[in-house]
């Protein structure tokens, strides 16, 4: 099983998408095993944006991600980091095919409701960024056979 981060941004949070975008995630079958609200900082901005700090927008996506608390999560299942991807859909909500979660509820480049880890590598470096030991918990799911046939969980 993969373990990814997902980030419900202030647009999320705003615009009361909360519920809407988890259920998103739980619909598709993958678990929740991490969730906590923080307030982001500039510091820690810097190092999850580095990527993008020659661009003309870095200020503004880090204002826009310190302007109220985020949730933060941990989604659990197999393929977790591309199914997500998918699910949230192109960067540009404009662009973003509907169905997606930003192609649903995201008319903007940088107002685009959720961040996901983009590979297992980043995957890993980001969930270690927000999540502490003990903050991401181990359960027994009762309906895996359900969701996934016997080889697919090998
Ligand atoms: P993604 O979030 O899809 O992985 P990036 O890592 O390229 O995309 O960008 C990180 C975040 O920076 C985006 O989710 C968005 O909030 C913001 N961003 C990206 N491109 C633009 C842009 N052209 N204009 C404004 N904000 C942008």
């Amino acid at each position: 099983m993969e373990k990814t981060l997902v980030i419900l941004k202030p647009s999320a949070i705003q615009r009361g998408l909360i519920g809407n975008v988890i259920s998103r995630f739980e619909n598709k079958g993958l678990h929740l095993i991490g969730l906590k609200m923080i307030q982001l900082n500039d510091e820690i901005l810097n190092i999850h944006y580095a990527h993008l700090k020659d661009k003309s927008f870095f200020t503004d996506v880090k204002e826009s991600m310190m302007s109220c608390p985020v949730i933060v999560q941990c989604w659990e299942g197999v393929d977790a980091v591309n199914v997500v991807r998918k699910l949230i859909g192109k960067t540009n909500g404009r662009e973003a095919t509907p169905g997606t979660i930003r192609g649903d509820f995201s008319m903007s480049a940088q107002e685009n409701i959720v961040h996901a880890s983009d590979s297992l590598s980043s995957a890993e470096i980001e969930l270690s960024r927000f999540f502490g030991k003990g903050e991401l918990f181990d359960y027994k799911i009762s309906m895996s056979s359900s969701l996934y046939g016997r080889d697919e969980l090998l």
